[in-house]
């Protein structure tokens, strides 16, 4: 798709096949995550930068948005209920806040896998040791350009991501963050085909 005109970016990350990245971003500056094949899910979790305790919320989220698919005009907010981002554009739409980052454990529950299998949580934590996080501080990511259907009876079926290639969706940071992105690693929602993902922040 077209992309907006905005200026060029302050800084840039290119997140190869099931890896991950952390930076800082400023208060007002604005992250646009490109899904640049198509049909990869990325996920997305923060903390604030001066309390990182305070963290992205699925529950407060949703409970706030009323919703469960997300998409522009939404607000993405922490546990303790202040918003952290505000989604401005998004050419995909119906991104979810609803499962943790895949992670060697549930390869092995899921899909019986014994051998060692690159996950977003091992990324998550990879990407954000300068930043002192552990595994305990890392909930429920913003699952970006993941599809699910919900049946009428509430069951969840995960399906390939339906993003193009270069499609992408912005958000705009509403305070000072750590911020940690994902290329996701698992099968069925990227379609058993992993590619990267690309970050820009803009001022
Ligand atoms: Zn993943």
């Amino acid at each position: 798709m077209k992309k907006n005109p905005l200026p060029l970016p302050v800084q840039q990350y290119h997140i190869a096949p099931q890896s991950g990245t952390a930076f800082t971003i400023k208060k007002g500056q604005i992250i646009r995550v490109i899904d640049v094949e198509g049909g990869q899910v990325s996920d997305l979790f923060c903390f604030a930068e001066k309390e990182r305790k305070e963290c992205l919320s699925s529950g407060q989220t949703t409970d706030y948005n009323g919703k469960l698919f997300l998409s522009k005009g939404d607000i993405l907010y922490s546990n303790r209920s202040n918003p952290m981002f505000t989604i401005i554009a998004d050419q995909v739409g119906g991104h979810i806040m609803l499962y943790p980052p895949c992670s060697q454990k549930m390869f092995e529950k899921s899909y019986g896998v014994t051998e060692a299998h690159p996950n977003c949580l091992e990324n998550l934590l990879t990407s954000l040791k300068g930043f002192a996080i552990e595994e305990s501080q890392i909930s429920i990511p913003l699952n970006l350009f993941m599809s699910i259907d919900i049946s009428e009876q509430g069951k969840i079926t995960i399906q390939p991501a339906r993003s193009k290639a270069g499609d992408y969706i912005e958000l705009r940071a509403e305070m000072d963050m750590i911020v940690a992105v994902t290329s996701c690693s698992a099968g069925t929602c990227n379609n058993f085909k992993w590619t990267p993902i690309d970050v820009e922040i803009y001022s």
